[in-house]
């Protein structure tokens, strides 16, 4: 399953955007099944789906990534492998085109969980890894949509809906979570963030039961939302939660995560869900959320 973000985009079928992330993430969801088919395993498939997703400049990621309030991009990613609660993620980065790979390499190359800001940029370094040139991330969108946050003095989604203008906002953070043929479950989170965030803000997506949850036990969790609503609820480690002490399936679990969501923070944004008997699932409190699933043998489907 992959998600490109929660929020608003109505009038889905006459608009152009749509039919580009939909044809996005079919695309994607088949390259992450063939990854697998060949062999790979569901962590390979997530970072492989994950690095699609943050090179599309349409999400909030990567490339695409939303601007912070001094105009700079400032990206924060995680990994997390279901087998041993392995786990690698990375915060307040920027010129790294592919941030979930940089979490990979923090997971299997250091002794840590999370690198931040210049510490992280510093272990790009010393791993090798390339630095993209600062105009690789500043699309004329994304420029625009923070000229809008300040004149309208908020801190936004990338794809807020709270607006009464909110059928014009795009959907952004990136996510990919699969189930393997060996019973592996993995997880991916990426983004850039929300929209006119303060420098330094780091969100759920790199933190490890907020934005991200692997655990072969029980499910793949991966969030899209106002990251400060999910830190507090710590809610891929509640939905998992919920399956391992109720023995929920994907569905109940991710209901009852929703459910503690909104009754907790009002919670805004959303969730998708693989369990480990590979029922998908996706829950969300936003008006729409961008997914879709593949399974073998099956076609993509993709939602809005
Ligand atoms: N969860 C992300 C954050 O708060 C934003 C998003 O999902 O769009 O950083």
């Amino acid at each position: 399953m992959v998600h490109g973000g929660a929020g608003a985009l109505d009038n889905v079928k006459d608009d152009k955007t749509a039919v580009r992330y939909l044809e996005s993430i079919r695309r994607i969801l088949e390259h992450g099944r063939e990854v697998m088919e060949l062999g790979g395993s569901a962590l390979q498939a997530v970072e492989a789906c994950a690095s699609l997703l943050e090179d599309d400049p349409v999400f909030n990621a990567g490339c695409g990534s939303v601007l912070n309030e001094n105009g700079k991009v400032e990206m924060d990613a995680a990994i997390m492998d279901g087998r041993d609660l392995s786990a690698g993620a990375v915060a307040a980065i920027d010129n790294i085109a592919n941030p979930i790979q940089l979490a990979r390499l923090v997971m299997t190359e250091s002794e840590h969980v999370m690198l931040i800001a210049e510490g992280a940029m510093r272990f790009a370094d010393h791993c090798g890894m390339e630095r993209a040139p600062e105009n690789y991330f500043y699309t004329p969108d994304r420029v625009e949509q923070l000229k809008q946050a300040r004149l309208k003095n908020k801190i936004m989604l990338d794809h807020d809906d709270t607006e009464e203008d909110s059928e014009d906002q795009k959907y952004g953070t990136i996510g990919a979570i699969a189930l393997d043929p060996m019973g592996n479950l993995a997880a991916a989170t990426s983004t850039g963030g929300i929209v006119n965030k303060r420098m330094g803000r780091v969100g759920d997506s790199p933190i490890v039961g907020s934005g991200v949850y692997a655990d072969n036990e029980t499910c793949a969790v991966s969030a899209t939302g106002y990251g400060e609503d999910f830190m507090r609820t710590v809610i891929s480690k509640t939905i998992s939660d919920f399956i391992y002490m109720k023995e929920m399936n994907a569905d109940a679990a991710t209901r009852a995560g929703i459910e503690y969501l909104t009754r907790k923070v009002k919670g805004r944004g959303g969730v998708i869900v693989i369990d480990h008997n590979g029922n998908c699932a996706s829950g969300f409190t936003t008006k729409k959320m961008i997914h879709g699933w593949i399974e073998h043998g099956g076609e993509a489907v993709v939602r809005f």
